[in-house]
């Protein structure tokens, strides 16, 4: 044996492509960005891959009377769900490969009642969702995209901000020179939960009876050009996400600079996994993008919702398939990636992590046999054999990865969707993408990492 092959190859992945590998990257980080400035919230990323899927020969899970091998399908879960399957030979009780990754991510919500006059300006009142670091959305520009259903159910769709000639939306900070006490303030602290508060207008109506003016200009504008009152909002999915382009980060134009990457990055890799096989697969193949993971993955969208069972379910009576006891035996025989991201060694903030066992951007896909915080609680840690098994495929395959960490032992934690899929049997390792800013209004991933991502997906769903 040579001395390189005993030892664990840690150096940079952008060896292992070739150059027809290298055109494809570049082709498939593109159509990345593109998905990434197109799909700023849920319900956007579900629509997108519904037409990405249907142009690929996906058809509507529910219009289906039967199934057979080979069929593709999709079920989409009140618009903020989408799975995608490739029926394979075998009976599903022997087991299926399931990707499952997430597609909400970190933002600011506003609250049911959100706008109010003060001083002479209209704001909004919001909610932040996720783990967010206050500080890093304040004095950067916001977009407003989602949805406003009426009591007679017609559904407003808003996306303001995307538009060259569309306004933005801004919260406000405090300038240096008074910001004496608050800069004193812990980090967490200086900017608070209720300080994040939109600018939304300035400009008092000429109404004469109107009381607070500029909110009531603010309602005019809106009723005109959406038909909506101020009560509507409380039937609204309004969600302030950063007005950033994603780009190419660096000379060598090696990284992607983005919004929302965790975990659209590693959702947008395995939906185009599971659209880009070519036969028919033994397994049966399922891709899915679930809602609601950075809040707990609970709620009729989120991973905790029978959203999974229920589709399996549709798909073996169509396959003629139900059996004593299906779901479970399915179960106990899946394989499953979950999709999700991990943090990326930063040089500047070396000290979280542990460099060994840190996952480096640039070095490819990373299993993470565990998540978990302290002694890895709240975890499911994968079997061994599992993760030689899941090794054993981008090994052959040459798909580069690296095992990864979320950072140092008692230095904080975290956890994804694996555990829940864990829990009703299936084999599961947690398998992604190493992203730097996790959580910020800008995240950072490598090329090399995204495209490397969507080929391991696709040799696992193979498999
Ligand atoms: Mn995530
Ligand atoms: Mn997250």
């Amino acid at each position: 044996m040579k001395k390189d092959e005993l030892l664990l190859n840690r150096k940079s992945g952008w060896d292992t492509l070739n150059k027809k590998e290298m055109k494809t990257l570049d082709g498939y980080t593109n159509e990345y960005i593109d998905f990434l400035n197109e799909c700023k919230t849920e319900r956007e990323c579900v629509k997108y891959v519904e037409k990405l899927a249907k142009k690929q020969g996906f058809k509507e899970l529910d219009k289906c009377k039967t199934l057979k091998p080979g069929d593709k399908v999709y079920y989409i879960n009140r618009d903020k769900n989408i799975l995608l399957a490739v029926i394979g030979n075998e009976q599903l009780e022997k087991g299926i490969n399931l990707i499952g990754s997430h597609i909400d991510s970190p933002r600011i919500d506003l609250k049911p009642n959100p706008l109010y006059e003060s001083e002479g300006f209209a704001l909004f009142k919001t909610h932040y969702y996720g783990g967010i670091k206050k500080y890093q959305w304040v004095t950067i520009p916001l977009e407003i995209r989602g949805v406003i259903i009426k009591t007679n159910g017609e559904k407003v769709e808003i996306s303001i901000g995307k538009d060259k000639d569309d306004p933005i939306f801004v919260i406000t900070d405090l300038l240096p020179h008074l910001a004496r006490r608050q800069m004193e303030k812990k980090l967490s602290e200086g900017i608070e939960g209720e300080d994040l508060n939109i600018l939304v207008g300035n400009i008092p109506s000429e109404d004469k009876e109107a009381n607070e003016k500029v909110k009531y200009n603010i309602l005019k504008i809106l009723n005109e050009k959406y038909g909506i009152t101020e009560a509507d909002f409380i039937s609204s999915e309004l969600e302030l996400v950063p007005n950033f382009e994603a780009k190419l980060v660096g000379f060598d134009k090696s990284m992607i600079a983005g919004y929302g990457q965790d975990d659209r990055v590693c959702s947008f890799a395995s939906a185009k996994a599971i659209m880009d096989l070519t036969e028919i697969p033994n397994k049966t193949c399922v891709a899915m993008l679930m809602d609601k993971e950075e809040i707990g993955s609970m709620g009729n969208t989120g991973m905790c919702s029978n959203t999974l069972d229920f589709m399996l379910m549709e798909m073996a009576v169509k396959l003629k398939q139900e059996s004593y006891n299906l779901l479970n035996k399915l179960y106990i025989n899946t394989k499953m990636l979950s999709s999700d991201v991990d943090a990326a060694f930063d040089p500047t903030f070396a000290g979280v992590s542990d460099p060994k066992n840190s996952s480096f951007i640039g070095k490819g896909i990373c299993l993470l046999k565990y998540t978990g915080a302290r002694g890895k609680s709240g975890s499911s840690e994968a079997c061994a054999e599992y993760v030689a098994y899941v090794r054993k495929i981008f090994e052959d395959n040459n798909v580069r990865y690296q095992s990864g960490e979320l950072g140092k032992v008692d230095e904080g934690g975290g956890g994804t969707i694996a555990y829940i899929v864990a829990d009703k049997g299936a084999d599961v390792i947690d398998c992604g993408v190493p992203v730097l800013s996790m959580h910020s209004p800008y995240e950072v991933t490598s090329k090399h990492d995204c495209y490397m991502a969507y080929k391991g997906y696709k040799e696992f769903l193979k498999k």
